[in-house]
């Protein structure tokens, strides 16, 4: 089964993410567990925790389900001691909230080296971040997101993300986000039939799909190998339908999230039904 949803908001606590998530027909949601532009927030109340689980609860949503995405201020293969400490300490707090709210799943981009850094170096700094942060939380797995590329940030090709999993020890609590429109621009040309089934054989081989844990369904303003990471709204974008037909109908994709961070919030819900009626045995 297939489980659809999108990044909705969390605005005036927490708990309103799950109403936000029932009211496009979702079945699956991302969210932020606090402002994303601020390194710390004030700590959830068990007010804010209980009616979380509760709104959860009552329309549907388990934890296998619910996606958090940490703050873009974090970056854990920073090659600076000071900002890399910051990072460190912020994404624990993330990883906290998570536990708090009785989570099993924290999507990040994994890092930039700011020039300062190669990116092997760069991406043995991440997983060195990412076991120092497990070992101080429970339950909670740490899902690194596959980027475009943009700038210096490194997680571009399978073969990072695999570098980083085989550096991490707790192999259980670690696992990967694909994002359709950052796959395409980092060069891994998904667009038709024929070219998803090779990515995802590439996919396969490189980091494996038992390490596939969510998806962010994204079109994109950028074409190919561009390194540029700007979403689009399905159908409107340079990726067309092929591959999101490829998706729904793939049984690789099926039981994880697969969250929409398409840039109109006022299509979400069209855009859920739209992917639904590409599965051909959805009923
Ligand atoms: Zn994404
Ligand atoms: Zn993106």
């Amino acid at each position: 089964m297939k489980y659809i949803g999108a990044h909705v908001s969390a605005a005036g606590g927490v708990e309103n993410a799950p109403v936000n998530a029932h009211a496009i027909g979702a079945k699956a949601f991302a969210l932020f567990t606090k402002n994303q532009k601020q390194w710390f927030a004030p700590p959830l109340t068990d007010d804010n925790i209980r009616k979380f689980k509760e709104n959860c609860e009552k329309y549907g949503f388990s934890p296998a389900y619910i996606l958090p995405h940490d703050s873009y201020l974090i970056n854990l293969g920073n090659p600076e001691k000071g900002p890399l400490e910051q990072s460190r300490k912020s994404f624990l707090d993330e990883m906290r909230r998570c536990e708090l709210l009785g989570l099993t799943l924290l999507n990040f981009h994994p890092g930039a080296h700011l020039q300062k850094m190669d990116e092997e170096s760069c991406l043995k700094q991440i997983a060195e971040s990412v076991n120092i942060v497990l070992s101080k939380t429970k339950g909670v797995a740490a899902i690194i997101e596959n980027t475009a590329g943009q700038g210096s940030s490194v997680g571009y090709r399978f073969e990072h993300l695999r570098h980083i999993i085989d550096l991490v020890e707790d192999k259980s609590r670690t696992g990967v986000c694909l994002d359709t429109c950052h796959t395409y621009t980092a060069g891994y040309d998904i667009k038709s039939p024929e070219g998803y089934e090779l990515v995802m054989k590439a996919f396969d081989e490189v980091v494996g799909f038992k390490y596939l844990r969510a998806m962010h369904l994204n079109d994109s303003k950028k074409d190919l190998a561009t390194r540029v990471d700007r979403h689009d709204s399905l159908g409107k974008g340079l990726l067309g339908e092929d591959i999101f037909r490829c998706i729904m109908n793939d049984p690789r994709m099926d039981d994880i999230p697969l969250i929409l961070e398409t840039p109109d919030e006022t299509l979400w819900k069209e855009e859920i039904v739209w992917l639904y009626g590409l599965n051909i045995n959805y009923e």
